[in-house]
């Protein structure tokens, strides 16, 4: 049969929603999308032309397995000019996805019973990453009091020998609230090698997101480009790493990846290079869009107690209606035909919780919500 390590990796159970989402719409049932954690826009033009200028040149090859220099000299840039930190091109490595960069290096970090330590709720597919790695996720409770983000406090009473490293998002899915810099300050002061999911950089709505590095050398970041260029059909994303675990991570790269696609990284190159106008408008209509939906969920009863002001997510509480998220979210789906995230897919203190995501048109959200709440008063619930 198949390995143990497989069999302790659970669904995602946003993709359940999803699926009966689409058995809904091919009965000539109109749905509406708050539950997926993609962006709506098309891949900005530039890019997209720089992919199929690169298809056209024969880029079409194995690149070095840390991936084009010109591309790696550019994210070293983006990093200087955006933190303010000086990283090289050969401490970073190029990935097809950001979901690939966490695997290697929690393979390359974690011997079997290794913990790795994080908030709950987290991105639903961390834990299961840090399990197929060999690893032991652990976690500390961040409720919604604490704006879904651990307390550096409770970090520190997990610390155990086997704690190899602390997984930190901010902004955060499923929550898009960020983590205070002094709390990331705090983070970066217990110890472990910090690893830094920065994917939602670039999407904040107020104040400012920290990078990792920005307070220690000891930790890896990983982003990607899937979310602010709106490219997660290319595959492309990255690991800083320090300097020690780039001989051994490449070995890792070489063996099991070899490398993210040539054209993509070239398409990359551009976003990182040409995109930033397109980047701009995108980041408006996500803010127009979040600034309708809070109000709108508060208003309808929904509990948002600390504002998100990141990536393109709300995580309310929705224990007003019923404290079984996803029996909640499978009859929103079944009586209005909407469908929602359950925060349950997140970790246990997200029970009770919706995440509806604004990557859909403002019209949608809108409509999404009438229905929700013409159901919620026509139950009685709200
Ligand atoms: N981290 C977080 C927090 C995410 O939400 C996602 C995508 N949903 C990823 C990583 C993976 O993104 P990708 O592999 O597309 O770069």
């Amino acid at each position: 049969m198949f390995s143990q390590r497989a069999q302790t990796v659970t669904p995602f159970l946003v993709m359940e929603i999803l699926e009966r989402a689409q058995e809904i719409q091919a009965r000539g049932r109109e749905v509406i999308h708050l539950e997926v954690g993609e962006p709506d826009f098309p891949t900005p033009s530039v890019v997209c032309e720089a992919g199929i200028r690169a298809i056209r040149e024969g880029r079409t090859r194995y690149t070095h397995s840390l991936g084009l220099l010109p591309l790696r000299e550019a994210i070293a840039e983006w990093y200087g000019r955006h933190y303010g930190v000086e990283v090289t091109p050969d401490r970073i490595l190029v990935t097809p996805g950001t979901s690939p960069a966490l695997l290697l290096v929690l393979c390359l970090l974690l011997d079997p019973g290794d913990e790795v330590l994080m908030g709950d709720p987290h991105y639903a597919c961390y834990p299961n990453t840090v399990r197929m790695a060999g690893g032991r996720p652990v976690t500390v409770p961040a409720p919604a009091e604490r704006g879904f983000q651990p307390d550096p406090a409770d970090l520190a009473a997990r610390l155990t020998g086997r704690t190899k490293a602390i997984l930190v998002n901010s902004p955060s899915n499923p929550a898009g609230t960020l983590l205070a810099p002094e709390a990331l300050a705090a983070v970066a002061e217990l110890g472990p090698l910090v690893i830094s999911d920065e994917i939602y950089h670039g999407l904040v709505y107020a104040g400012r997101a920290r990078s990792v590095l920005e307070f220690t050398d000891h930790a890896v970041v990983i982003n990607g480009f899937s979310k602010l260029f709106a490219m997660t059909g290319w595959r492309l994303g990255y690991a800083i790493l320090p300097r020690e675990l780039v001989r051994p991570i490449r070995n890792l790269q070489q063996n099991f990846v070899i490398s993210a696609a040539d054209f993509v990284q070239w398409a990359g190159l551009a976003a990182l290079r040409e995109a930033g106008a397109a980047v701009q408008e995108m980041v408006a209509t996500y803010d127009r869009r979040r600034r309708f939906l809070v109000p709108r969920l508060r208003e309808m009863g929904f509990g948002v107690t600390v504002e998100p002001t990141g990536a393109f997510y709300v995580l309310a509480d929705a224990r007003p209606f019923g404290s079984d998220s996803l029996a909640l979210a499978r009859t929103l789906l079944e009586e209005t035909g909407v469908a929602v995230t359950p925060g349950i897919d997140f970790g246990p203190s997200a029970e009770g919780h919706l995440r509806f995501s604004y990557a859909n048109g403002l019209d949608r959200i809108r409509e999404g919500l009438d229905r929700i709440h013409a159901f919620l008063r026509r139950e009685g619930r709200a």
